[in-house]
């Protein structure tokens, strides 16, 4: 394939979503849209039939992702959920008795009916405000898709089949592709769409197979069979490789794996400096499932469990019951390690179908996390008491997500202190002497910490909301991306102050946000004296690792001169000079990136 000026493309660039080498042949997956022509049915008998043609068509479709949900891999099964909804699009009347009405009502062929109620459910869609419901419109699209093709006869390629060991190519990959690749062939893949937080993205990193999302013209250039090499990590695609750049990409690839099984070998051992500070390293998770990796990978306990998983799965609320036996094991699984649960964090793009939420024009702003909870407070009152009998069967803490000021937090402890009274009438045992702590991330808290300290045990920041309240950028909208900027002085300057009104008051500061598994940020909160950071748990080895480098003394040194920078950017240069020659070697190893991919 030549580019506009005639020369053949080799390299094209996306947006690494899940880092490795990979050299392998291309498969390209077709994935292109079924064409849809409008047929008028001249009698009864052919209108009838036609229904029965659509209704095997669903049978198929339910039958195929049945298929796809079994043969899906341990690693990506509590993504399955993205499967349910499939299958319970096709239960919907929209989809499935309007399209059945349409074709008796017109006389028309059900690929034409199914089509006008598509576009029925994309104008409702259009009117729904909020992104990431929106965005939901591409599940349905896709489940009409399978419904097409099985009525055109169409064989969909499935994942799974695939027998050989290939890099899979792609305009696009549906939730039910990526669920079903089998990882024992299936190399890694590559595709024209899609960004970060994207489904495919989510499941590369899962299954630990590098991908490369956003090439725009990657199914242009690539045939079927053409060598390729990813490159993960930096988002480079190299078409039919040369000799030396095979050689010098498989280099690169030892390495990077020697390195990383030395990391990952010695992760269990502490987080201390080589002047004798030790920092508490936990892992952030969001599913008991979990747990147990976080464990391998040398997580010392859960430093935030992202509680909303079980209410934005199901339409339906999840019962205290189930929320008591999943607490329950997570508590069991590390215990003596502590675990912080965090309450609900509902709101902002966190909807779930199981409460009725406002429709807000900000809802970053709006009603979420503890201001929903103390709104629903039977909801939230049946995760506290779930919380609380859970308390008994290991170290379980409890920090309410979003506090802005004093009221809230006593309002949100007197509705535990109910809760308590509660379980004590009924006989309920539960630990009487639980820590409570807040999470710092509206600026308000850091402003009045000192008060809020007081109150509780501990205080966790969440930098991934501190920053997006604090530097006015919304953390999901990709045009301002670039001003995600953990180093910007502004945010140095915040955590600062939460960790001395910490220190005054002498209770823990943790932070929780990205910034914890950022290998850059590492000495700058090693220097401001936090005591535990908690992250996502692939990166616990590295931060381990590169804390075990340095001294806490130069570290505190080093923030002095940073509190005299005036910019993010020489924030961070300072930092990397600093780290060398560490950060280049993880950088060197694919790692770690220490290009400012945006996306
Ligand atoms: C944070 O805001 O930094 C945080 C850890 O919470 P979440 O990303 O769940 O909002
Ligand atoms: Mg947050």
């Amino acid at each position: 394939m030549k580019s506009p000026q005639g020369n053949k493309v080799k390299k094209l660039r996306g947006i690494a979503v899940s880092p490795g080498i990979i050299i392998g042949k291309a498969r390209l997956v077709d994935r292109s849209r079924v064409k849809i022509l409008y047929q008028y049915l001249v009698n009864e008998q052919q209108v009838s039939g036609e229904v029965d043609r659509f209704k095997d068509a669903l049978v198929a479709a339910k039958e195929q992702i049945a298929a796809v949900k079994n043969k899906m891999p341990e690693q990506i099964r509590k993504h399955a959920f993205i499967l349910d909804t499939h299958l319970m699009i096709l239960e919907d009347s929209m989809f499935c008795n309007a399209t059945i009405q349409t074709i008796r009502k017109e006389k028309i062929n059900a690929e034409w009916a199914l089509k006008k109620s598509i576009q029925n459910i994309e104008k409702l869609f259009a009117q729904i405000e909020d992104r990431y419901i929106k965005e939901r419109i591409v599940d349905v699209q896709c489940v009409a898709e399978r419904v097409l093709r099985n009525l055109a006869g169409k064989e969909q390629e499935d994942l799974f089949e695939i027998k050989e060991r290939v890099i899979i190519v792609a305009h696009e990959l549906s939730p039910a592709d990526t669920s079903s690749i089998n990882i024992g062939k299936v190399m890694g893949f590559i595709t024209n769409v899609g960004g970060r937080t994207s489904h495919a993205a989510i499941m590369a990193q899962s299954l630990k197979i590098p991908a490369v999302v956003g090439l725009e013209t990657a199914t242009h250039h690539v045939h079927d069979g053409t060598l390729l090499i990813v490159d993960g990590q930096t988002g480079e695609v190299i078409i039919d490789p040369d000799d030396d750049e095979i050689i010098h990409y498989q280099e690169r690839q030892i390495q990077r794996e020697r390195y990383e099984s030395s990391i990952i070998r010695l992760s269990h051992l502490p987080a201390e400096t080589v002047d004798g500070v030790r920092v508490a390293v936990k892992a952030n998770i969001e599913l008991l499932e979990e747990v147990v990796a976080a464990k391998d990978n040398g997580a010392e306990g859960i430093g935030l469990y992202r509680t909303e998983y079980h209410y934005l799965r199901s339409s339906n609320l999840p019962k205290e019951e189930e929320l008591f036996e999943d607490y329950r094991e997570v508590a069991e699984i590390i215990a003596p390690d502590p675990v912080t649960i965090r309450t609900l964090d509902l709101g902002g793009d966190r909807v779930s179908s199981g409460v009725s939420q406002i429709k807000e024009a900000n809802p970053a702003l709006g009603l979420r996390a503890i201001r929903f909870s103390l709104k629903e407070k039977t909801l939230f009152k049946s995760q506290l008491r779930a919380i609380l009998r859970a308390s008994v069967f290991g170290n379980i803490q409890m920090m309410f997500p979003m506090i802005s000021g004093l009221q809230e937090l006593l309002d949100a402890k007197e509705i535990l202190r109910l809760v308590m009274d509660d379980l004590e009438k009924e006989g309920l045992e539960y630990d009487r002497h639980i820590k409570v702590g807040v999470m710092v991330e509206v600026p308000s808290a850091v402003t009045v910490a000192d008060i809020l300290a007081r109150h509780v045990d501990f205080f966790s920041i969440g930098t991934n909301d501190l920053i997006q309240y604090a530097l006015a950028i919304d953390r999901g909208n990709e045009h301002v991306a670039y001003m995600y900027q953990p180093f910007h002085p502004a945010i140095l300057r915040l955590i600062h102050q939460v960790v001395e009104v910490g220190r005054k008051a002498d209770i823990s500061v943790a932070l929780c946000g990205e910034m914890a598994g950022d290998p850059l940020c590492a000495p700058i909160l090693l220097g401001l004296g936090i005591d535990e950071l908690s992250l996502n748990a692939t990166r616990i080895p590295i931060i381990k690792k590169i804390i075990r480098t340095l001294s806490f003394q130069e570290s505190k040194k080093d923030l002095e001169k940073i509190f005299h920078l005036e910019t993010a950017t020489q924030v961070r240069d300072f930092i990397k000079k600093k780290m060398q020659p560490l950060i280049g070697e993880l950088d060197q190893k694919g790692l770690i990136s220490t290009t400012n991919n945006h996306a």
